[in-house]
């Protein structure tokens, strides 16, 4: 039986965790069903937290070079009242955030996974699993098997291979996704704060600086996102159209006129939906679930993409001795920080996103000035940096 442990999916947790795992001198193989992963995928914006682990694998430098300091994230209404205002440097005098586009993280993920010569399966979509004491079997798609001691699952909220995990579960299909596009930055603008504009929750347009795609590349980004419900997405070229969308975006936020003039095939807005998903725990025997396959979340809270890093780094905390055990650890060690962020972006998001009315007019009214209160700001600041693993206290220790 091969002792290597398989990893499904190369997105930012498989790949991360291969790599940790890797450099712990574990034998890994990384089965991705993509024949030939390109570097496509919206902006993100790496917290602290999610610096950190890069940090520990050698990729923050690297992740510097080619994204851009974000040290404010500000939101407002189209009358001019101030929702959100949120400074890093609150937090701590050296944070900010990091807006990088994925494909930029992917190429440095895969990069450190050749450099320590992971064994990497192109093309392999895994359709199903069977463990028994000694193992994990893998069947490919196509029906080929491949035997490993163990499986982490990282393939995504829309996984279906993690039902076969025996595992109080559900996902759910958020029912407002969002277009985005990474468009060049316009001579002049600006690029150093995360802006958001809302109309109540209905409306929601949100700017980013993600730096460059490559290095060869010297052109630098901004990623540009418009909120719209599911039932609007499929099909929004031809009934809504390039010329409306343009017009909406615009008549909510003037300033993003010079910006989406580069935006001129419908082809460039790249389509997202996500869902909420819950698990009871996260690992089942030899099976263990990280990255959004175990806990997707809506974006709202710019938290997914350091959640899986973190998942990463902490399951490779503790690979030592059996599996079965250094799963069950690793849920006990992500419990509190993951149950908080899965509440808080429950609990947020159809602020931001939604058909509501009272939400976000208590939003309008209450969080520019609950912001303002120190305390407040303190705690908003800290869940923005990714450290907070409770409402009242409890601050993440990497
Ligand atoms: C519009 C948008 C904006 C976002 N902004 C932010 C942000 O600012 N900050 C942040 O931290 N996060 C952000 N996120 C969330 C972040 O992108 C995700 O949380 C993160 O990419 C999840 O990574 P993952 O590896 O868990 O899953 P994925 O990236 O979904 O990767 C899953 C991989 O598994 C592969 N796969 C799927 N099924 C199989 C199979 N059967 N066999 C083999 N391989 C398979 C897929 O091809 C894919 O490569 C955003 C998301 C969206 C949609």
């Amino acid at each position: 039986m091969s002792e290597s442990v398989a990893i499904v999916g190369a997105g930012v947790a498989g790949a991360a965790a291969a790599v940790r795992l890797a450099e712990r001198g574990i034998e890994v193989d990384v089965y991705e069903a993509v024949p030939e992963p390109r570097p496509i995928g919206a902006g993100l914006l790496l917290q602290p937290t999610g610096q950190r682990v890069l940090a520990a694998m050698g990729l923050l430098d690297g992740a510097l070079a080619l994204g851009t300091r974000v040290d404010r994230l500000f939101g407002d209404t189209p009358k001019g009242r101030a929702v959100l205002d949120m400074s890093y440097r609150r937090f701590h005098p050296e944070a900010y955030g990091l807006g990088i586009q994925r494909g930029a993280l992917m190429g440095l993920l895969w990069g450190r996974l050749r450099d320590l010569g992971v064994r990497w399966h192109c093309g392999a979509a895994v359709e199903d699993f069977q463990q028994d004491d000694r193992g994990v079997t893998l069947i490919r798609a196509g029906g080929g098997t491949a035997r490993h001691a163990a499986l982490v699952l990282a393939n995504g909220s829309f996984s279906k291979l993690r039902q076969s995990m025996h595992v109080r579960q559900h996902a759910r299909l958020f029912p407002w996704g969002a277009v985005w596009t990474v468009l060049p930055a316009p001579e002049g603008f600006p690029q150093i704060e995360l802006r958001q504009r809302f109309r109540s929750a209905s409306q929601m347009l949100g700017l980013m600086p993600v730096g460059q795609a490559t290095r060869a590349d010297n052109q630098r980004g901004i990623n540009l996102f418009w909120s719209l419900p599911v039932a609007e997405l499929t099909g929004w070229s031809t009934r809504l159209g390039l010329d409306r969308l343009k017009h909406q975006m615009s008549g909510l936020f003037p300033e993003v006129a010079p910006l989406i003039a580069g935006l001129t095939d419908p082809a460039q807005l790249r389509e997202a939906r996500y869902a909420d998903v819950w698990m009871q725990r996260w690992h089942d025997r030899r099976v263990l679930a990280i990255g959004d396959c175990a806990h997707g979340m809506s974006p709202q809270l710019g938290q997914g993409a350091n959640m899986a890093l973190i998942d990463a780094h902490e399951l490779a905390a503790e690979a030592r001795g059996a599996w079965p055990q250094v799963f069950e650890r690793y849920t006990r060690r992500r419990r509190a920080h993951l149950r908080f962020y899965g509440q808080a972006s429950k609990g947020l998001t159809p602020m931001f996103q939604s058909h509501a009315v009272l939400a976000p007019w208590l939003r309008d009214r209450f969080f520019g000035w609950g912001g303002r209160l120190p305390y407040i700001h303190q705690q908003s600041i800290a869940t923005l940096a990714g450290y907070k693993t409770g409402w009242l206290w409890g601050q993440l220790k990497l």
